[in-house]
Order: structure tokens, then C-alpha cells, then sequence
């Protein structure tokens, strides 16, 4: 194997909230819906936060999306979803939910009712995956892919765990079905881990630092950040200097014409004109639906 160089430590954004439940920090930063992240589009990390008891859950209420997928995981408190193509479901610490936006839903997005009246801390991770061109418009798809079913793998020789949410690791394969080629690795490191992944030739890979320090070489980040690594090689190496935790997503590039406007992710800017005009129309879905 010969190893990827390091070749950024992009450093994270302040954090902002997003409606009134999640204080997350934008961790891809200026690389956000760029060609070196495909096929991801964004990451946006919600460390843990302590909310007081409220009768009224926090969270975003109805928003639509089109044209990619976005995938929640939970690591504290529990998020509750409901969307308007008839899907509702309730994640807490561990599990995952992967939606299809495809072709358009309106969904909304909350801490659990239960959570909420009880109070407590909430921390979570939303990833957003982009659709090839040809798979833009398929039928919305609502995957809960439970703690349960993630195969858990132990890694650096015991002192780290790996979670195979999609796509594989040796022969693990992760539960959550996806379009085109593509890994999404939940690890966690004990202080004095070393680490060694292959990456499969061509895939663009990217360690996004949750929490923790890690090096690789001479170079370290710590608290949250994101890593990112040269084309050429198959292999990462890191070493963990304290407690870590990381999100590794590796995956084909998509190499297809990015246009992308709030909740809409397409090829070009006709289509995100037609998007827009599609929400409005009703197209995606209503409104009263969520009544
Ligand atoms: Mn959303």
C-alpha cells in the first residue's frame, strides 16, 4: 500500500443553528458542494448541546429537498422525522436515517417529544450524498438503519472501533443502500491508536474530526476539523492522541456539473429554476400534509 499524503486541515466554521434544535458547525467548510468532496455535498455537526425541558420540541419545521440524500446520524438524544411522502421515524443514539429526496419531499425535523419534555443533551451528524444525474428524480426512499444492524468491527489492534454504515470494510458490508460507490466509516479511537485504511484507487476520502486529536505525520488537528488527502495512494494512516472520534467518507467521484440552491441540488441552474417551481407548485408535496 502507499500511503495518501495529508494535504489540508480545513479548519471549522463557527457553529449556527439550524431551526431551533441543532447548533451545528459546517465541517467541510469552502470545500462544501465542491468537486473534491464528491459524491458528498456537505456535513454538518451538532457536538453535544444541553436542552432544557420543553413541551414544544425543538427542530426545522417543513422544508423540501430535491436531488441528492441526506443521512442523520444520531450520537446523543433522539430525532424524530416525518415527510411528506408518508414516512416517519424515530432515531436515537447510534442509529441512522437515510433519506432519498430524489425526485422531491417536504419533511421536518425535531427532537423526539419524549426527549424534548424530558430535556438533555443532543448531538448529531448530518451528512448530505449527492445523486448521480441519471438517479436525480427516482421515487423518495426513507431507509431507518438501526444501531443493531450496523456491523461493528473491531480496528487498531483493539484500541478503536469502526462502524460499517454504507458501503464496506474488509468483508463487512453496511446496511444502508446507496446509488453509487461510497463508504460512510463512524470510528472511534482510544488515546494511542494507530490506524491504517485502505482506500479504494480514484476515491475521493475525507476524515472529518468530530472530537478529539488525531496526527498524521508531523501534522495534528484536534476538536473538530476536516482532513483531506492527496488523489494518488491507498492507504491513510492516523494516530489518535487522545479520545477520537471520526466520520470517514471515501466514494466515486460523481465528476458531473454541480448547481445547488438552498434545499435543491441539481445539474444546472434550469433545473433548480424547475425545482423551485415544483415546491411551489405543490409538486413535492404539502403543506397541509403535516397537518
Ligand atoms: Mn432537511
Amino acid at each position: 500500500m502507499s500511503q495518501k499524503a495529508l494535504t489540508a486541515i480545513h479548519a471549522s466554521p463557527p457553529a449556527h443553528w439550524v431551526g431551533d434544535g441543532f447548533l451545528v458547525q459546517p465541517l467541510f467548510a469552502s470545500l462544501a458542494f465542491g468537486q473534491e468532496v464528491s459524491p458528498f455535498l456537505m456535513l454538518d455537526y451538532a457536538a453535544p448541546h444541553q436542552f432544557k425541558p420543553s413541551a414544544k420540541p425543538p427542530g426545522v419545521g417543513a422544508h423540501p429537498h430535491r436531488g441528492f440524500e441526506t443521512v442523520t446520524i444520531v450520537y446523543e438524544g433522539e430525532v424524530e422525522h416525518r415527510d411528506s411522502a408518508g414516512n416517519a421515524g424515530k432515531i436515537g443514539p447510534g442509529d441512522v436515517q437515510w433519506m432519498t429526496a430524489g425526485s422531491g419531499v417536504l419533511h421536518e425535523e425535531f427532537h423526539s417529544r419524549d426527549h424534548a419534555a424530558r430535556g438533555g443533551s443532543v448531538s448529531m451528524a448530518q451528512l448530505w450524498v449527492n445523486l448521480p444525474a441519471s438517479d436525480k428524480k427516482v421515487a423518495p426512499r426513507y431507509q431507518t438503519v438501526l444501531a443493531g444492524t450496523i456491523p461493528t468491527l473491531e480496528i487498531a489492534d483493539g484500541k478503536g472501533a469502526l462502524r460499517v454504515v454504507a458501503g464496506t470494510y474488509g468483508e463487512a458490508k453496511g446496511p444502508a443502500k446507496t446509488f453509487t460507490s461510497l463508504n460512510v466509516w463512524d470510528v472511534t479511537l482510544q488515546a494511542g491508536a494507530a490506524l491504517d485504511l485502505a482506500i479504494t484507487p480514484g476515491d475521493n476520502v475525507l476524515v472529518a474530526l468530530l472530537s478529539g486529536k488525531v496526527a498524521v505525520g508531523a501534522d495534528k488537528a484536534s476538536g473538530t476539523g476536516l482532513l483531506t488527502f492527496s488523489t494518488a495512494g491507498d492507504s491513510i494512516a492516523l494516530r489518535a492522541e487522545a479520545d477520537t472520534k471520526l466520520l470517514v467518507l471515501s466514494g466515486r467521484p460523481l465528476a458531473e456539473p454541480i448547481a445547488h440552491y438552498g434545499p435543491f441540488v441539481m445539474n444546472s441552474e434550469a433545473e433548480i429554476r424547475e425545482a423551485i417551481d415544483d415546491f411551489r407548485r405543490g409538486k413535492m408535496g404539502r403543506l397541509e400534509e403535516f397537518a
